[in-house]
């Protein structure tokens, strides 16, 4: 599942070579084998994209909503006809379960172009107050740095958004998964994205660095680590560009003593452990009651002992192997740390799943009497390892689930929903699910403190990438 185009950058509206022939190899998670490579650019790549972003901004930028709805709509109808494709490809090379990669991780893609093309319908771009009219007008050209997890859903919220702002743009997607970004580029092709309002550059951080900063970028939006999110912030810092970053996750997941504790484990367990763990507002830390921890630990067990690991092209698999052997290496660490801090192993623990030998897999985890300063409790492992924690009341429950340096997700089950909803009001993240309520493409995605800054999806998302102009006097 490599692609034709893994040698050649998309930029100006046609395929072409790097300036320095470089590549890597893209790595097989389930086999530990090249699928193919690609290419890595430069800061002379990301030149050439940016100018002909540039170019291109000048007329996109005065395109009518209509002509905007109409080239998202034709985005979604190409997407659609390559839908299996982008399952497959994603699958391949991230490692998720082809079931899932397909109904999830493409899906998810394909969603942020409907729900575009829908908001804009009553997307009010000018507003009058008096005298003064208000513009919201394409802030410009905008970097895009995305990470590998669920590589077509971080793009294409981007991409979606900086279309129906008016935007152009400049992609660098994740070097470990990098062919579904060349197949959103084919796509984009193929519906008739105007040249040079989408290009790709190909590339590790170097090329993220450049984009952070290059004076021809107004906006850069960073999707992936606290670490990396941090650097581009200062490099964006002297053209004093707009930065958005979404970022890391530890999130929350508080169960109420009244609910259905069954239900609610087991499916916190199952959310936990999707995508193998590796999603940022993945509910990593669940808390409850102390009386019953033991019940908790018992159903959590339950649930990671039947999970079936295996290859993600099987399609009754229900956890692939986790991405790279830098993530393996990273998450055995701290699967490690837990039972040397005194938690409880109940399933799961360091190395490979019995008959897995080969492949990034690891053992589904979990972790019972985890308390707040252990490190199972601190690190985002990105990786399918839960701690449960106990709390003695509500209050404590809240200061417990806020006490981290990130703030991006968190959880709230119990019977009495408007219970359960008042604390969700408590507490200091920027998107808190009230009993497993599914997610909402058009609800602001982002978070608090070291989890980010700005929002994505639905109208937040186009809002990210507008500038904000007063006309004083303007004629009616
Ligand atoms: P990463 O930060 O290593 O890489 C993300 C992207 O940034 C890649 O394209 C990478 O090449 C690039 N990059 C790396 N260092 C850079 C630098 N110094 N300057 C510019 N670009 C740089 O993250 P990852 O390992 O790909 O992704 C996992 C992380 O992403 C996790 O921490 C996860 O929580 C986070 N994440 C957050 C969200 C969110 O919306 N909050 C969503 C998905 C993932």
């Amino acid at each position: 599942m490599a692609s034709k185009h893994a040698l050649e950058f998309y930029i100006g509206g046609a395929w072409v070579a790097p300036v320095e022939a470089r590549t890597i190899d893209v790595i097989d998670p389930a086999t530990e084998t090249p699928l193919g490579k690609v290419a890595l650019g430069s800061s002379a790549d990301v030149d050439k994209a940016v100018a002909a972003a540039r170019t291109a901004f000048d007329t996109f930028s005065r395109t009518s909503v209509e002509e905007r709805m109409d080239l998202l709509g034709r985005i979604a109808d190409v997407y659609k006809k390559r839908f299996t494709e982008m399952g497959q490809t994603i699958s391949a090379e991230m490692g998720a379960p082809i079931s899932f990669a397909t109904r999830f991780q493409a899906g998810a893609g394909m969603g942020h172009f409907r729900v575009a093309r829908d908001l804009l319908k009553d997307f009010h771009f000018v507003e009058r107050d008096g005298a003064t009219e208000i513009v919201r007008e394409p802030i410009g050209v905008i970097g895009m740095i995305t990470p590998w997890n669920w590589p077509a859903n971080q793009i294409c919220c981007k991409v979606a958004a900086a279309i129906a702002a008016g935007c152009t743009m400049v992609l660098k997607p994740s070097e470990v998964a990098p062919y579904s970004a060349l197949l959103i580029a084919e796509i984009l092709e193929e519906a008739g994205v105007p040249k040079g309002v989408f290009n790709l550059v190909n590339g590790d951080a170097a090329v993220g660095q450049a984009i952070a900063a290059h004076p021809g970028i107004d906006c850069v939006s960073f999707t992936g680590s606290t670490r990396a999110g941090i650097d581009v912030a200062i490099r964006a810092a002297p053209t004093v560009k707009r930065v958005g970053q979404e970022l890391g996750g530890k999130s929350a997941n508080i169960i109420l003593d009244d609910e259905n504790f069954e239900k609610a484990v087991v499916e916190g367990v199952k959310l936990c452990f999707r995508n193998s763990g590796q999603s940022c507002n993945a509910p990593t830390r669940m808390l409850v009651p102390r009386s019953r921890m033991a019940e908790a630990a018992a159903l959590a067990k339950g649930v990671a002992e039947v999970m079936k690991v295996g290859s993600p092209a099987d399609p009754a698999t229900e956890m692939g192997p986790v991405v790279s052997e830098v993530q393996w290496s990273k998450i055995q660490a701290l699967i490690e740390s837990g039972a040397k801090d005194g938690a409880e192993t109940v399933a799961g623990g360091p190395g490979r799943p019995a008959g897995l030998e080969k492949g990034y897999y690891v053992k589904p985890t979990v972790f019972a009497g985890v308390t707040p300063a252990m490190t199972v409790a601190r690190e985002e492992i990105f990786g399918p390892v839960l701690a449960i924690m106990a709390y003695d009341s509500t209050d404590q429950a809240v200061e417990i689930a806020n006490d981290h340096p990130f703030g991006l997700a968190a959880y709230v089950s119990g019977a009495d929903a408007a219970k359960a909803t008042a604390i969700a009001r408590r507490l200091r993240a920027g998107m808190v699910t009230v009993n497993l309520a599914p997610a909402d493409p058009k609800a602001p995605f982002g978070g608090y403190r070291q989890s980010g800054n700005g929002r994505e999806w639905g109208r937040f998302g186009i809002e990210e990438y507008l500038e904000t102009k007063a006309v004083l006097g303007a004629a009616a």
